[in-house]
């Protein structure tokens, strides 16, 4: 699930010793650090009955090491005495964890809001039911094309018809206003419009999120990131839509000139992180890599000790390096994009964003395919061998090396 940068209620202490002025802004807090994060994503499992081309965890199978239900309970005591008072549930597929309702039930009835990403094809009319009748839950569903034909060529063969079921029964339970999520690849973004009625349609919010070069989207990006005059448009169609939701993940498209709503920062290992599957946490859900993991939940202080004084989360905390970005007359607006797409493409963390919309990493890309570059390969790979991952389009060779 991708993250999502806060609208921010309430603001924990710093963790930085600097005490808040009056001169300083909440951004700058913000890039600091924070007692606790305010958007954590918890991935449950890495199973999925699904494979979908650009999933960021490379989802397909268990792995026998993931938490049990007694440890996720012991996650959310902690989640609830830092007082984080939501958690973004993802996965794989969360819903195919036997434990999935006893973890909801537990979060609800200890203070720690869920909303949990789905494909949606577990939600039958019984569970739809149940879901309806809990507390301090909302779901959000997953499509990345507003027809079967663009939908089910990313997310495999009957996705969307799964999809469109779990909505009716959700609608028919009386669940309210859930979420429908989509990734934009350059397949579907004509399709937004399709995508807004459908979420009308079901009284949804349509939340949209940038596709990010990460888990097997490393091998698929290429073929369906948003071409520059895709993210131009994108940029208008958000621009006159403040009320579709977005994560604040589309932030590098602000040096188009107006800034889209949002902290436009990152805040990887800031306010964002991830809990895997397995209670390793990174520094956000699309950095899954050894360079980006600060520890586990497991370990001696648990999942505090990993946000609070880890090496690398404290290191994300500090002032960045200077780049080629840092004189760029949009980096306010933009702050130099998004660390994970930089770091999956094989670019420096001081290189422009790979979609710079300046076009100032093209020449860079270029020279890397040149060089017969190699990109970083995300640490560990749950596709389900001999289940084909779909291609809407011919994959070009890949160019991963270990890292
Ligand atoms: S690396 Fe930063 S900008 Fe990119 S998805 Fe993670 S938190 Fe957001
Ligand atoms: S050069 Fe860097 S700061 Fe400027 S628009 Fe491109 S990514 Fe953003």
């Amino acid at each position: 699930m991708p993250p999502e940068n806060p609208v921010v209620t309430a603001a924990r202490p710093a963790v930085s010793a600097q005490p808040p002025t009056a001169t300083r802004s909440l951004v700058e807090e913000f890039k600091e650090g924070l007692d606790a994060p305010i958007c954590l994503t918890w991935e449950l499992t890495y199973a999925c009955n699904l494979s979908c081309v650009h999933c960021l965890s490379s989802s397909g199978r268990r792995d026998p090491r993931e938490l049990s239900t007694e440890e996720c309970f012991a996650v959310i005591d902690e989640l609830e005495r830092l007082q984080v008072f939501y958690v973004n549930i993802g996965g794989g597929e969360p819903m195919l964890r036997p434990d999935f309702f006893e973890i909801l039930e537990y979060a609800a009835a200890h203070h720690v809001g869920v909303k949990f990403s789905t494909n949606g094809t577990f939600i039958d009319c019984a569970a739809a039911e149940r879901l309806a009748s809990m507390d301090y839950l909302d779901i959000q569903i997953s499509i990345d094309g507003a027809d079967a034909d663009v939908n089910d060529a990313v997310r495999g063969e009957g996705s969307f018809a799964a999809a469109r079921t779990a909505m009716d029964h959700l609608r028919d339970a009386g669940f309210g206003p859930f979420k429908i999520s989509l990734v934009v690849t350059r397949h579907n973004v004509d399709q937004l419009d399709g995508f807004k009625a459908i979420a009308d349609e079901y009284g949804a919010q349509l939340r949209v999120t940038r596709l990010r070069p990460s888990g097997r989207g490393v091998d698929s990006w290429e073929q369906l990131h948003p071409t520059q005059a895709q993210q131009r448009q994108l940029y208008h169609w958000l621009l006159d839509r403040p009320d579709v939701l977005t994560g604040d993940s589309f932030f590098h498209l602000s040096a188009f000139g107006e800034s889209l709503p949002g902290l436009n920062l990152c805040g990887a290992g800031r306010v964002v992180c991830l809990i895997d599957p397995v209670g390793d946490v990174y520094a956000c859900p699309f950095v899954i890599h050894d360079e980006f993991l600060a520890g586990n939940v497991r370990d001696e202080g648990n999942f505090t000790r990993v946000w609070r004084e880890s090496d690398l989360f404290t290191s994300l905390r500090e002032p960045g390096a200077e780049g080629a970005c840092t004189s760029c007359g949009s980096y306010d607006a933009c702050q130099g994009g998004c660390m994970a797409s930089k770091f999956f493409v094989g670019l420096e963390l001081t290189d422009p964003d790979p979609e710079c919309v300046l076009g100032n990493a093209e020449p860079l890309l270029a020279s890397l395919g040149a060089s017969g570059g190699t990109v970083p390969v995300p640490s560990g790979d749950h596709s389900r061998p001999g289940v084909p991952v779909p291609s809407p389009v011919t994959l070009r060779p890949t160019r991963r090396r270990r890292h």
